[in-house]
């Protein structure tokens, strides 16, 4: 039997191509520095899909101001 236990293919989790995963590959399991770079960077940001809340600003609130002539006015 010809069967090289030791080459052993894994997909890249950064960008999904098809990398050699043995101690040759100082990346693995990522196919190139690049993506280990990428993946560790994403990592310690730490930052999350936050969901951005933007408050409806209803602000500009067209408010009618009661104009009343003070024909009511009572001195
Ligand atoms: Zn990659």
């Amino acid at each position: 039997m010809t069967d090289s236990t030791n080459k052993l293919k894994v997909k890249c989790p950064q960008c999904g191509l098809l990398t050699l995963y043995s101690t040759e590959n100082s990346f693995r399991p990522f196919c190139s520095e690049r993506c280990r770079l990428i993946d560790l960077g994403e990592w310690a940001s730490d930052s999350y899909r936050i969901p951005v809340t933007t408050p409806s600003s209803d602000s500009l609130s067209s408010d009618e101001e009661d104009y009343d002539d003070e024909s009511d006015n009572k001195h």
